[in-house]
C-alpha cells in the first residue's frame, strides 16, 4: 500500500474544498464515477486532524463508546479506499471498494461496533473477546476490530477483495488477525466459538452456522432482511445458556450476503 499515491496529507489537504463538501452524502458514488479531484485548498490537514474531526462528528451525534471512537480516530480510512476517493474518506458516506462492493459509512461501522459492545461477553467494557467478521471488503472494519478484539477472523468470498483487503490490512501488522477466503455463510468452525459476529452484508436470513459458532454471551449484528420483506434491518442476537434472543433495530442498507465463493 506505501506505494499508492496520493499520500496524505497532500490528498487531505484537499478535503476542506467546497467539491468535496457539496458531494451527496445519503448515496455511495458508483464504481467508475470517481469526480476529478478537487483543486486543493492549501489548508494542510493531517489525516489525524479530520480523523479526529470525524470523530467529534460521530459523538455529536450520539456515539458515546469511547474504544470504538478511539479506534476510528486511529485507522486511516483514506488508505482502504481508491485514492482518486481519499479526500472523501472522512466524509459520513458510504464509498465504492470495486467489484460491486462498498464500505459502509463511518457513522454506520460505529453503530454496529458500540452495539457489539453491548453483548454479555465484553467484560467491563474491555475487549470484543474472540470476533468473527463476515465481508471483509477493503480490511477497514476488519482493522477496526483488530483494536478492539483479542481475536478477529474475518472471511470474504470475492478472491480480489481477499487479496485487497491482504494488501491494505499489511502495514497494520495485526497478529490478532486472521483472513479468511471462503463463504462465510458458514462461519468458520475452527475459531468457534465467537463472543463477537459481525456481518456486513445483507442476508435473507441468519445462517444456522453463525447462531452455533457463537459463545454463551456472545453477540451477533448482520443486516437482515425486514420481516415486511422491504428493505434490510440490523438485527442483533444474543446467545444465553438456554437459548437465543434478538432485537430488531433501525433500517439500513448493505450490499446482498451471497452464497458461494467467486
Ligand atoms: N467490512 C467491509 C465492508 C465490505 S462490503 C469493509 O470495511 O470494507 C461487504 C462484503 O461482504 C463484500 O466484500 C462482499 O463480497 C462480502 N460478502 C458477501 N457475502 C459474503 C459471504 N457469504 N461470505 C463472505 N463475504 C461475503
Amino acid at each position: 500500500m506505501s506505494a499508492r499515491p496520493p499520500r496524505f496529507p497532500l490528498a487531505l489537504g484537499r478535503i476542506g474544498s467546497a467539491a468535496a463538501k457539496t458531494q451527496p452524502r445519503a448515496q455511495a458514488p458508483r464504481a467508475g464515477a470517481m469526480r476529478a479531484d478537487p483543486a486543493p485548498t492549501g489548508l494542510g490537514l493531517d489525516s489525524s486532524a479530520v480523523r479526529v474531526r470525524m470523530v467529534q462528528r460521530l459523538r455529536a451525534e450520539g456515539v458515546a463508546c469511547e474504544p470504538v471512537l478511539a479506534a476510528l480516530a486511529g485507522i486511516a480510512r483514506h488508505e482502504f479506499v481508491e485514492p482518486g476517493l481519499a479526500a472523501q474518506a472522512y466524509e459520513d458516506t458510504a464509498l465504492p471498494i470495486g467489484w460491486g462492493q462498498t464500505i459502509s459509512k463511518p457513522s454506520v461501522v460505529a453503530r454496529m461496533l458500540a452495539l457489539l459492545f453491548d453483548g454479555r461477553n465484553v467484560a467491563g467494557g474491555g475487549s470484543l473477546g474472540r470476533v468473527l467478521e463476515i465481508g471483509t471488503g477493503c480490511g477497514y472494519q476488519a482493522a477496526l476490530l483488530s483494536r478492539l478484539a483479542q481475536q478477529v477472523i474475518s472471511i470474504e468470498r470475492l478472491r480480489p477483495l481477499y487479496e485487497r483487503a491482504r494488501q491494505n490490512l499489511a502495514p497494520i501488522r495485526s497478529h490478532n488477525l486472521r483472513l479468511v477466503y471462503g463463504d462465510g455463510r458458514l462461519g468458520h468452525a475452527p475459531n468457534a466459538p465467537y463472543d463477537a459476529i459481525v456481518c456486513a452484508a445483507g442476508g435473507d436470513d441468519v445462517p444456522g452456522a453463525w447462531l452455533e459458532q457463537m459463545a454463551i454471551g456472545g453477540r451477533l449484528i448482520a443486516p437482515t432482511r425486514a420481516e415486511s420483506g422491504a428493505g434490510q434491518v440490523l438485527l442483533v442476537i444474543d446467545r444465553h445458556a438456554d437459548g437465543w434472543s434478538r432485537q430488531v433495530h433501525e433500517a439500513v442498507r448493505f450490499v446482498p450476503l451471497r452464497s458461494g465463493t467467486a
